[in-house]
């Protein structure tokens, strides 16, 4: 059986349908923080399969101890963290706390029960910003926030451990940024609040939450002058994660891979395509470039096709098509 931390979240909950697709066992983990419950409903509806779940804080070593004495748990995907990079500058200490906290609280709970197969979400922000583009594996890293040093530490914090007992088994998944949404339009982002992030503004723009678009920037070093991003479908990414499981399992290595399309597109090339697959203008205005962007980044994925035999099937055309889906059915996510 395979343990899922933040479960119920975008990422997790795709993974989870996925993983149930390919045959796994899996047992879903949350504590709600940023999630809906409705999202188990919904999981099961896809895959017609009961939804194992338990809320819990990663941070409750007792609640993960009787997760672990009840279960036979033989791999672990860490999804459950706070992920807002603006948040974490506000709040450094919160993410520190429930990021790391969190992660090492789990990983000795792993430690005591003997399962060692591991898979961290982490993220392009862990590439030091002044490396040139695209960004492969090897290169140096680094961060410019407290949310990218958390995932920064935690690869350390992993690399330790892995040193101090080779039965470990790591994957290290740096996701570059994941959009779109399951086909069903059952499960999709449903953020709290105002989006930061790019797609979820431009979809809550397109349902009328929102009245206009600010694009952080219209001079930037890039061919439109907007920033260049490396946009991946959400259900390639969980896909990533199945490949990565059965790699820990049945390898029993560890690997570093980029989780992402392996080309880069600005803001108007995202807004274009998606007004194209919704039919539905999107208003917009440049503004001051947002503090802490860069201009351009997207990953050499071949590592991961390499050892994975992991590429995209999806454009941006599908990640356009399907986040329209999921926001226009549930124009306010899954309180509705
Ligand atoms: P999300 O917020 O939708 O999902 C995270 C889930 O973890 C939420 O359901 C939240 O309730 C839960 N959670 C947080 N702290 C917890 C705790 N202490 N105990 C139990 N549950 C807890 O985020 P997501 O986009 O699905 O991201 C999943 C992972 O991928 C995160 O680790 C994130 O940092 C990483 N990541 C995300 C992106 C992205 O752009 N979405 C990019 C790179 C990496
Ligand atoms: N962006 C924007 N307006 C928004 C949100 C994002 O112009 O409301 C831009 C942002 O400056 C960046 C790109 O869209 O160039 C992707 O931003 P996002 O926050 O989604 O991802 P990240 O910057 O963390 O890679």
């Amino acid at each position: 059986m395979i343990l899922l931390t933040g479960a119920t979240g975008y990422i997790g909950s795709h993974t989870w349908v996925k993983l149930l697709e390919t045959g796994y066992e899996v047992i879903g983990l949350d504590n709600f923080s940023n999630s809906s419950q409705h999202v188990i409903d919904r999981i099961e509806k896809i895959t017609n399969k009961k939804a194992l779940f338990i809320e819990a804080d990663v941070q409750d070593k007792f609640s993960l101890s009787d997760l672990f004495k009840k279960n036979q748990i033989e791999g672990v995907i860490h999804f459950a963290a706070l992920k807002a990079v603006g948040e974490s500058v506000q709040r450094p200490l919160d993410y520190y706390s429930n990021n790391l906290n969190g992660l090492l609280n789990l990983l000795g709970v792993l430690a005591r029960f003997d399962c060692h197969n591991f898979v961290l979400s982490s993220s392009a922000t862990v590439y030091h910003p002044e490396n040139p583009i695209p960004y492969v594996e090897g290169m140096p890293l680094g961060s410019t926030s407290p949310y990218g040093w958390t995932k920064y530490m935690s690869e350390q914090i992993l690399r330790d451990l892995e040193a101090s007992n080779p039965e470990w088994r790591i994957a290290y998944l740096r996701y570059f940024n994941p959009v779109g949404a399951h086909p069903s339009g059952l499960i999709g982002e449903d953020p709290r609040g105002i989006p930061n992030n790019l797609m979820p503004f431009v979809t809550q723009v397109a349902v009328g939450k929102r009245k206009e678009l600010s694009i952080f920037g219209g001079d930037w070093p890039t061919h439109d002058g907007t920033g260049v991003r490396d946009y991946i479908h959400v259900q390639d990414l969980a896909r990533g994660h199945v490949r990565a499981i059965d790699y820990l399992l049945n390898q029993k290595k560890s690997l570093t891979v980029n989780l992402g399309a392996g080309k880069g597109y600005s803001v108007l090339d995202l807004v274009k395509s998606f007004e194209k697959a919704s039919g539905q203008k999107i208003p917009y205005q440049i503004v001051d470039r947002r503090s802490g962007d860069i201009a351009a980044f997207y990953a050499d994925a071949s590592l991961a096709d390499e050892l994975l035999d992991w590429r995209i099937e999806f454009d941006l055309d599908a990640m356009c098509h399907d986040s329209w889906r999921w926001q226009s059915n549930n124009p306010n996510g899954f309180e509705d």
